[in-house]
């Protein structure tokens, strides 16, 4: 029974999950690339330095400036040679080497597509719970929570891979400068943490939601998917450290 029960969650998953990923190299072509020509040129340099050969395309995210969450980063995409940047200009000019060489490491590693893989073993496994309410169910229900687990862990691996790969090809002017963009959005938000905990944001709920996703180390901790973004400055000011000593 369990055997045609993943059968079918595979099916399921091939037939959702695969065409939506697929389709995600069409993104682009409703993604501008205008005005993004400075841009493209920083790629080019990146992608030759990192000895890429394949041409790897920035565009713009089709999503209305006022509907991005402000922090909506830059995002690689599977199955596609591109990634897109945010409308809103977050990324400073300077912090754009280390921001796009850690998008085209993301495309280099494959990363989206092993997130996808492992994201199929999990859909697998809620598939499994929800077709065959077996005494397993309990063994089940275990091992989607480590899935789910997994995948939190995996994607931290992977920032901090695509991070580290990105320092390995930029100079050290170009890693500090985006850590400086990094460290000014941490410092941001642990200004905001330390409002909401004296109460000073003027509304009890906003005092309260800023308290329980910001913390003293300026982290956000709804972002469960990079490593906590004092770690990510920490390892690449030591990534510079390191490389001076060697
Ligand atoms: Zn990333």
């Amino acid at each position: 029974m369990v055997i045609m029960e993943t059968i079918a969650a595979y099916g399921a998953f091939c037939g959702l999950i695969i065409p939506v990923m697929r389709a995600t190299p069409l993104i682009p072509s409703f993604a501008s690339s205008e005005g993004l020509e400075g841009d493209q040129k920083i790629v080019d340099d990146l992608t030759d330095r990192m000895g890429i050969s394949k041409k790897i395309e920035v565009r713009r995210t089709p999503v209305e400036e006022k509907f991005e969450y402000a922090a909506f980063g830059a995002l690689a995409l599977p199955f596609s040679q591109s990634f897109l940047v945010p409308q809103t200009h977050w990324i400073s000019q300077e912090a754009k080497p280390l921001v796009y060489a850690h998008e085209i490491a993301h495309i280099e590693c494959n990363h989206l597509l092993k997130f996808g893989a492992l994201l199929a073993i999990t859909i697998i496994a809620v598939s499994i719970i929800f077709f065959g309410m077996s005494p397993l169910e309990f063994a089940l229900l275990a091992g989607v929570v480590a899935g789910v687990a997994a995948l939190i862990l995996y994607s931290q691996y992977a920032e901090k891979e695509a991070d580290l790969r990105a320092c390995e090809v930029l100079s050290d002017e170009e890693i500090l400068s985006g850590v400086a963009m990094f460290e000014q959005i941490r410092i941001e938000q642990l200004e905001t943490y330390n409002e909401a905990k004296a109460g000073r944001t003027g509304h009890y709920f906003a005092d309260l939601v800023f308290r329980m996703t910001l913390n003293e180390n300026g982290d956000n901790l709804l972002d469960i998917f990079h490593p906590p973004l004092s770690e990510r400055i920490s390892y690449m000011n030591a990534f510079v450290k390191d490389r001076a000593t060697v």
